[in-house]
């Protein structure tokens, strides 16, 4: 079997080999051995270090996968050297670990890992609009998509800039005013530009996505409101966040 992917995590076993989570366009996320792998000089080294992107040969093993072979594209070897763009790239990566698994393809999450890696070797963007953008996609491939163009329950665009984390977008003034329960719930209420580039967002192509730069107060409002909008859908907490502020 051969698959393209990413490798998300890798960790010991025995003296010489090492177990690998693959995050593959084919089967989703996957576990293989890759047998030597911490022998010196063994072909296979390169191929179990994490965020190391590339073609997997893989046979089924009794309970897992091994690697045979790797031809391998990339190695994102920037990202290790930098202590600040590891922690968010392990938290990328962790974050993707969390929505995949084995079996289920996922093209969509390998596209956007691959390209917001390269956006944090290209140091172009910051890395916490990287970190908006990236969270804010994912949730969008994952169904979970908030609606901000129009108010979620009667549709009328440009109304309002409540986000009502509960329903799951914006909700107008005079609709919230009809539900008791938000008339009891506090809105995220966004500034027009954090609406506008989380607009941007949800609707650029993904090649694209890193190719644009807000000011710094913007960048907060969104960190903060991101953090409130995973809060609400994601009952987890994630080893990696200890390192990022
Ligand atoms: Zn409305």
């Amino acid at each position: 079997m051969t698959v393209t992917g990413m490798v998300l995590t890798a960790s010991p076993v025995k003296e010489y080999d090492k177990r690998i989570e693959l995050l593959t366009r084919e089967r989703g996320r996957i576990s293989a051995f890759v047998q030597g792998a911490r022998k010196q000089n063994s072909v296979l080294s390169a191929s179990a270090i994490p965020f190391t992107f590339g073609t997997y040969r893989l046979y089924e093993g009794r309970s897992s996968y091994n690697v045979q072979s790797a031809e391998i594209k990339i190695y994102f070897q920037e990202i290790a050297e930098d202590f600040q763009g590891l922690c968010y790239a392990s938290y990328f990566a962790e974050l993707v670990r969390y929505f995949t698994r084995e079996n289920v393809e996922a093209p969509g999450e390998l596209t956007l890992l691959y390209i917001t890696l390269k956006a944090i070797t290209r140091k172009q963007v910051s890395w916490p609009l990287i970190r908006t953008v990236y969270e804010m996609r994912l949730m969008q491939l994952e169904g979970e998509a908030l609606e901000l163009f129009a108010c979620i329950k009667c549709g009328r665009k440009d109304m309002t800039r409540n986000v009502y984390l509960s329903q799951g977008g914006l909700v107008c003034r005079e609709c919230a005013d009809k539900n008791a329960r938000l008339r009891r719930e506090p809105p995220q209420t966004l500034s027009q530009d954090a609406l506008y580039t989380l607009q941007v967002i949800l609707s650029r192509p993904v090649e694209k996505l890193y190719s644009f730069r807000v000011s710094p107060e913007i960048e907060q409002e969104l960190a903060a409101f991101m953090k409130a909008y995973l809060k609400q859908y994601i009952h987890q907490e994630f080893k990696s966040l200890e390192f990022l502020t």
